[in-house]
C-alpha cells in the first residue's frame, strides 16, 4: 500500500513529496494540470528569498534552514535554484520594512548593514527615495527560479521512486480506516497518510480551515528600461515602502526576461478557476506609478506580464498543520516561495510522525480558535 499521497506538486507539494519519498515512504503525488504548468501561485519566474524577515521574527529559523536545503537541492540535482544578489529594504526607519527587518536579524544574530539616507542613497542612486528613508541591507538574500526548484523537488522525488501523476485531479478524500481514500477524475487511491499541498485550491480539500482563505489575483510585469541596463543587472532584490498600504519589490534586470517589478500586499479577491489570466492597462497602474517616481529610468515598455495568485489568511502568516494522518500547508500569502524546501522537510515530518521539530507552532491553525476565543 502506497505510505502517502501528495495533492499538488507545485512548490510545497513537490518538496514534500521529495522528502517523503527520501525517507523511504513509498509517495504517490497527484497533480491536476500538466508538468511544469503555472497556473497555480509559483509561476512568474523569480521569486525573493531573504532571511532578515519584517513579517515575523519567528520566521527566521524556518528560513535558515530554508536556505540550506535549497542549496543542497542545487547539489543533489546539480541546478542552479538560487541566485544570492543581495537584498536592501527600505522606508522611513521606524517603519514595517526597515524596522521589523532589523528587529528580525537583531533577535537571530543576522548579519546586517543599517544603511542611513545617504548610505541608502549611495548604494541604490538609481532609486529616488524620501529624504529620511532608511534601508536595512544583508547579504544573505536573492532570488529562486520557482519552475525550477519544482522540477528538482520532482525530479528528487521520482529518484526515490515516488509515482507522480500529472492531470490527474482530485475530487475528494476521505478518512478511510487508520489512513485515507483519495477520489479523482481518473479513479480512487489509498494511502496510511496524506499531505494537502493545493495553494490556490485549499479552500476546496481542506473545509474546516476554508473559511480563513482568501484567494487573490495577482499580476506581475517585466519592463525594458529606458537606460542604464547594466547597473540596472547589478541590483540587489529590494523592497519599498510604497506608502499605498502595499511595498513594490524587484529584481535585478535579466536580459531574457527585463525588470521584473511587483506591488506585494495587493490584489483583488478571485476564484482560482475562473480568474482572469489577461493583464489589463488598469493592473499596471499602481507599478507604473511606482516606477514614474522611484525608477524612472525603468520607465520603458511592458515585456511580459503574468497573472499569478495569493492565498492569503486574515493575518497574512501561513497555515501548516496535522489533523492525524492529514498534514496541510496553505495560504502561503504571497511570501511563501521561499519556505519551500523548508515546508517539504516540515510536511514529511507532519505525515510519518505527527510532529515536527522546526518551530511551526506560530503558523498552526488554531491560532485563529485561540483569537476568537
Ligand atoms: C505574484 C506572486 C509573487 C510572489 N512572490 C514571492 C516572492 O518573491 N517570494 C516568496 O517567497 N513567495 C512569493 N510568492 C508566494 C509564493 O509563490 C507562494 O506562496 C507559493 O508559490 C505557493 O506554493 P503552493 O505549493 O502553496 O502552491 P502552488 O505552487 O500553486 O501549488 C499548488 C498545486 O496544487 C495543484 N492542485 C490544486 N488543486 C488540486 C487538486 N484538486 N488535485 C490535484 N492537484 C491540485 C495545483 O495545480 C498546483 O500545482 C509570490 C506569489 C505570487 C502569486
Amino acid at each position: 500500500m502506497t505510505d502517502a499521497i501528495v495533492i499538488g506538486l507545485g512548490a510545497d507539494g513537490s518538496a514534500a513529496a521529495a522528502h517523503l519519498a527520501g525517507r523511504g515512504a513509498r509517495v504517490l503525488g497527484l497533480e491536476a494540470f500538466a508538468r511544469g504548468h503555472t497556473n497555480g501561485s509559483s509561476g512568474g519566474l523569480t521569486r525573493v528569498i531573504r532571511l532578515a524577515y519584517y513579517e515575523h521574527p519567528d520566521y527566521v529559523p524556518l528560513l535558515k534552514r530554508a536556505w540550506q536545503l535549497w542549496r543542497d537541492l542545487e547539489a543533489a540535482t546539480g541546478e542552479q535554484l538560487l541566485k544570492q544578489t543581495g537584498g536592501v529594504y527600505v522606508g522611513p526607519r521606524d517603519g514595517e520594512l526597515v524596522g521589523g527587518s532589523l528587529r528580525s536579524a537583531r533577535e537571530h544574530g543576522l548579519e546586517h548593514e543599517l544603511l542611513d539616507p545617504a548610505g541608502l542613497r549611495a548604494r541604490l542612486p538609481l532609486f529616488r527615495f524620501d529624504a529620511d528613508w532608511w534601508g536595512l541591507a544583508e547579504a544573505t538574500a536573492g532570488y529562486l527560479l520557482p519552475d525550477r526548484c519544482i522540477a528538482a523537488h520532482l525530479a528528487l522525488a521520482e529518484r526515490h521512486e515516488a509515482e507522480l501523476r500529472f492531470e490527474e485531479r482530485v475530487l475528494s478524500w476521505a478518512r478511510d480506516g487508520g489512513g485515507v481514500r483519495v477520489t479523482t477524475d481518473r479513479g480512487t487511491h489509498r494511502a496510511a497518510k496524506l499531505v494537502i499541498a493545493a495553494g490556490a485550491w485549499n479552500a476546496r480539500l481542506l473545509p474546516a480551515i476554508a473559511p480563513l482563505l482568501q484567494v487573490k489575483r495577482v499580476p506581475l510585469f517585466w519592463f525594458e528600461p529606458v537606460a542604464e541596463r547594466d547597473a540596472l543587472a547589478t541590483l540587489p532584490v529590494y523592497i519599498v515602502d510604497s506608502g499605498l498600504g502595499h511595498g513594490c519589490y524587484g529584481f535585478p534586470y535579466l536580459a531574457d526576461q527585463g525588470l521584473k517589478i511587483a506591488t506585494h500586499g495587493a490584489g483583488t479577491p478571485a476564484d482560482p478557476d475562473t480568474v482572469d489570466r489577461e493583464a489589463h492597462p488598469d493592473d499596471e497602474l499602481p507599478i507604473r506609478a511606482f516606477i514614474k517616481d522611484r525608477l524612472p529610468v525603468a520607465d520603458g515598455p511592458v515585456r511580459m506580464t503574468k497573472i499569478c495568485m495569493y492565498t492569503v489568511t486574515p493575518d497574512e502568516h501561513f497555515i501548516v498543520d496535522v489533523d492525524e494522518p492529514v498534514a496541510y500547508a496553505s495560504a502561503c500569502s504571497g511570501h511563501g516561495f521561499k519556505f519551500a524546501s523548508v515546508m517539504g522537510e516540515v510536511l514529511a515530518d507532519l505525515a510519518l510522525e505527527g510532529t515536527t521539530r522546526h518551530p511551526i507552532g506560530f503558523l498552526s491553525a488554531s491560532r485563529f480558535a485561540a483569537a476568537r476565543a
